[in-house]
């Protein structure tokens, strides 16, 4: 947060003249691996970030809602509750009122509200600034509200404002990590069961989790999600299966000799992913972080050659921070752009931060954003 919480409601009180009820804040994730499984059934495992979205808050009685947030030089969101609806709104605005929306389409009454937000998770880095958005406001209505739902119920909501009033089509890992986080855990996602807590103790095993943010936002992202997502639902159908979740690496050869080499690629991805997911919570399990390294740095390599989601930059990060003595590396996020994280021993860290800065001077590209996260507690009430 760039605003501790007792400076964040005082900012809450100068614009709005009233003490705020409460501050609630709510962390960015980083996907650890799983990436693109979400959306098949399948399976991921982020972690909650020492990053994180705050929002100090107060209801109002006239059912308005105010919402201020400190990004991008500031700015205020005013509306009616009633006026919400998909489509109504345009901008940043659609999260947080696009949460409050899909708390009264899911039958809870909210109060109206006057909010000041504000974030240390960057935007668009693949860090989920959208999710700590919504999951700060998630939980602030479902207390001002008493409706007094469950973090997967609130998951579910964040994710529908993200998917109707945003208009994004993604799936449920984001607001799970979010909301369900705690300290020194990665989140286990399983489909249509509830999320499970595995042991990510980077600290004591003398580990660094470096983001290296690329700053790259490439144009075709939002397409190359769309089209990700249609192939990965023609293979399904092609395959005759309900999602490529029921697929398992032993299906790969019939897969091969049945999908186009375009199709097999993508659906091999997801095959193989999630069996790293699977491979990886057991590692975590049973040896500790330090041996993540080399699932890591094939999930990466499936991005890149099967998926076609990475891009140079992503690219030059993971190569630098392995050839500077990265455990392993990968791009995570969407892709076309956003970060990439790198596991490093403490030691090292330096190193492999210069390394990736020199890398992108010399290719040219923009300065990256090198930054340590460590796995940290989920979405909740942090004052008042
Ligand atoms: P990511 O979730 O990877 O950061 P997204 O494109 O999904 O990227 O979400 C970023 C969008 O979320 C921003 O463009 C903005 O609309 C909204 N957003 C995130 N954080 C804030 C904030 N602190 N204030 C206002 N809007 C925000
Ligand atoms: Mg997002």
């Amino acid at each position: 947060m760039t605003l501790s919480a007792p400076e964040l409601a005082a900012a809450f009180t100068d614009r709005f003249g009233r003490e705020p009820a409460g501050v609630w804040s709510a962390p960015g994730r980083v996907n650890l691996i799983g990436e693109h499984t979400d959306y098949n059934d399948g399976f991921v495992l982020p972690f909650a970030i020492n990053r994180s979205t705050s929002v100090a808050a107060a209801p109002r009685n006239d059912r308005a809602a105010n919402i201020h947030s400190a990004f991008g030089g500031g700015s205020t969101a005013s509306t009616h509750l009633d006026d919400l609806r998909p489509g109504s709104i345009d901008g940043w605005s659609a999260y947080p009122l696009g949460v409050l929306w899909a708390f009264e389409d899911h039958g809870i009454r909210v109060p109206g509200v006057d909010v000041y937000l504000d974030s240390d998770v960057p935007v668009g880095a693949g860090l989920s600034s959208s999710a700590a958005l919504e999951c700060a406001v998630a939980v602030m209505a479902n207390d001002l509200s008493g409706a007094g739902l469950a973090g997967p119920e609130l998951a579910a909501l964040g994710q529908r404002a993200e998917n109707l009033m945003v208009g994004a089509p993604t799936g449920i890992m984001d607001q799970s990590a979010s909301l369900l986080g705690e300290e020194g855990h990665a989140v286990f996602g399983l489909p249509q069961q509830e999320a499970q807590l595995v042991p990510l103790d980077l600290a004591g095993s003398g580990l660094t989790l470096l983001v290296i943010d690329t700053r790259v936002s490439h144009e075709h992202s939002t397409g190359g999600y769309a089209s990700r997502r249609a192939s990965c639902e023609q293979g399904a159908k092609a395959m005759g299966v309900a999602a490529l979740r029921d697929l398992g690496t032993d299906d790969l050869a019939e897969a091969a000799g049945i999908l186009d080499e375009e199709t097999f690629r993508r659906v091999r991805h997801v095959v193989t992913e999630n069996a790293r997911v699977l491979a990886a919570v057991d590692v975590l399990r049973k040896e500790g972080p330090a041996k993540l390294g080399s699932l890591l740095v094939e999930s990466h390599a499936s991005m890149r050659d099967d998926f076609e989601i990475s891009c140079p930059e992503l690219d030059l990060a993971v190569e630098t921070a392995l050839g500077a003595g990265a455990l392993g590396a990968r791009m995570t996020g969407g892709g076309f752009g956003g970060s990439a994280i790198a596991l490093v021993n403490n030691d090292d860290a330096g190193a492999v931060t210069d390394a990736v800065t020199r890398a992108f001077a010399a290719a040219g590209y923009t300065s990256p954003a090198v930054f340590t996260v460590l796995p940290a507690a989920g979405a909740g009430r942090t004052e008042g």
